[in-house]
This record gives structure tokens, C-alpha cells and sequence, in this order.
């Protein structure tokens, strides 16, 4: 299995065990578990709608896209912890148009400090990108770095087999914002593209042996590596949340994360 073939389900379900089998991370990945299937309802909600596909503006989109918001924040609501829960509570009593623009400015200028547009949107940028849209309204820079559908940072890298033929695995990159994958360079830094194998660590512990940290000493900053190459059936944005002891260990080394995930790790 790739990411390629990664559906809103197959996150759920890789969620759901790891939760099961894991105790110290069990809380944020029940919780991710519940947010992920607001995603996906969010996502069946606009495919379902007939005669819509979404047009790429989400100015114009909103229109549609506000009505199954609500989705999410009762699931944040009831599942959250208590601050997103309490911030989902003061979204749901908000006066008209606070939400929209709050939808409005993440996908202006996405922020992984947007819980909400973040979450609620990814499923809506990945519809727009399988449905052969592109954003329309808002401007990215184009880089090797960035999402090439969405201009989005990188949630996760992971490795994974291309060919029968190649032995090491090529990389790719996962984007935060609607979740397309793009290839890049195994031995650079996504964040400033330092190629200098001196300047790029690695660091994983046993307990997680498919899941690394992969960090820069140039920028200082740190993304993880999914290796499915070593287990094949890891969904990477849910393994990269699983290995939250990961994250410990970068942030007493000073490296800052280039995308925080939806459980704020
Ligand atoms: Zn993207
Ligand atoms: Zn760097």
C-alpha cells in the first residue's frame, strides 16, 4: 500500500489500532480517530452534492462548503480537548461571518495554528484536487518545497518503493493543506533545501522503527519520515502522530517542526 491509495477510511482504520495498541499516545489518536471521520463525512457531504464540483475559489465555494462545517465542530466539541472543545462551542455561537472569514484567511495563507480551517479544509482541497480543479483565489509561490497542487508545507516525508528494481526507496512529501503527495529529493531539507549530508540528522527510537526524524542543523527544523519500505501498510499521517515521542525529542534539541499535525504536535 502507498499513500497513493490513502482514503479518509484507511486513515480511520489505521487511527482506530493504532489507538488500540498503543497506550501512551491512545488520547490524541482516539481523538484524531473522531476528527477523521468528520473528514470524511465532511467529504462525502461535498461529493454528494449534486450537480457541484467545487470551483477552485472558496469565496465562491462557501456558500456550499459552510453547510457541513458544523460537522466538525461537534465532533471537536465532544471529543476535544477542553480548549478546542471550548473554541468549537464559541465558533458555533459566532455571528455570521466569522467563520467564513476565518475559512477564508487559511486558505489565503494556510497556518498550522488554524485548527480548524485546517482540518475542515483538507477534505475540501483534496475533493478540489481529485475532481481536477486549482485554486483559484489565493497565490502560492512555486517550489520543489511546497505542495505543487496547493503551494501547502509538508505534514510528513515518507519512503517508499517505486520500482521493483530500486532497493533504497524514493522519497515524497505529504501536504498539509489537502493532502496531495509530491516527490522529492531523498538527501535535502524540506524546509531550505540544505543537501549537505553533514548538516541533515536522523533520530528514531526502536519502539517506532519505520518513523524517523529527519532535521536540519542549517534551519532548524524537523519533519518526520514514514519508511514503507519497513512497514508497508503505515498510513503516514497517522503514523507521524502515533510517534508523538518523537516530537519530545526534537524539541529538547531545538529543532522547530516545519508543519504542527491537527493534534498540535
Ligand atoms: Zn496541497
Ligand atoms: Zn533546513
Amino acid at each position: 500500500m502507498t499513500a497513493k491509495s490513502e482514503s479518509w477510511d484507511t486513515r480511520l482504520q489505521r487511527a482506530e489500532k493504532l489507538a488500540r495498541d498503543s497506550e501512551p499516545t491512545k488520547e490524541i489518536l482516539t481523538f484524531y480517530a473522531k476528527l477523521l471521520q468528520s473528514q470524511k463525512e465532511v467529504d462525502e457531504f461535498l461529493r454528494s452534492r449534486r450537480g457541484w464540483l467545487p470551483s477552485g475559489s472558496l469565496a465562491e465555494d462557501l456558500s456550499v462548503v459552510r453547510e457541513c462545517f458544523s460537522i466538525v465542530l461537534r465532533t471537536v466539541e465532544a471529543n476535544g480537548p477542553a480548549p478546542l472543545a471550548d473554541d468549537a462551542r464559541s465558533l458555533m455561537a459566532a455571528p455570521g461571518g466569522t467563520v467564513d472569514e476565518m475559512l477564508l484567511e487559511y486558505w489565503r495563507t494556510p497556518s498550522d495554528t488554524q485548527f480548524f480551517a485546517k482540518a475542515f479544509l483538507q477534505p475540501y482541497a483534496r475533493w478540489l484536487a481529485e475532481s481536477g480543479g486549482h485554486p483559484l483565489d489565493r497565490v502560492f509561490e512555486t517550489t520543489e518545497r511546497l505542495c505543487p497542487f496547493c503551494g501547502g508545507m509538508p505534514q510528513v516525508s515518507f519512503l517508499q518503493i517505486r520500482e521493483a528494481t530500486s532497493e533504497s526507496g524514493s522519497r515524497s512529501l505529504v501536504c498539509a493543506t489537502c493532502t496531495t503527495t509530491w516527490s522529492f529529493r531523498r538527501v535535502a531539507c524540506a524546509y531550505c533545501d540544505e543537501e549537505r549530508p553533514t548538516k541533515l540528522g536522523y533520530f528514531h527510537t526502536p519502539e517506532y522503527d519505520h518513523v524517523r526524524i529527519e532535521a536540519c542543523d542549517t534551519c532548524k527544523h524537523y519533519v518526520k519520515g514514514v519508511d514503507l519500505t519497513r512497514l508497508g501498510f503505515a498510513i503516514p499521517l497517522v503514523d507521524e502522530i502515533a510517534a508523538a515521542a518523537l516530537d519530545v525529542w526534537a524539541h529538547e534539541h531545538g529543532y522547530i517542526k516545519i508543519e504542527l499535525n491537527l493534534v498540535g504536535l
